[in-house]
């Protein structure tokens, strides 16, 4: 089963999760569902794991 975390936009504060092996620690942007901001996991404004 895939590991996934949490993040919270920082543009809009909705929480939501992703996939830890693509995108944690990866360089690769997270995409906010709700508004569609891109940022880095690193970015975020809050990470739950
Ligand atoms: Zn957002």
């Amino acid at each position: 089963m895939a590991r996934i975390f949490w993040a919270e936009c920082p543009e809009c504060s909705e929480l939501f999760h992703a996939h830890h092996g693509e995108l944690r620690n990866s360089g690769t942007e997270l995409l906010c569902p709700t508004c569609g901001a891109e940022f880095l996991d690193t970015d975020a404004a809050r990470i739950v794991e």
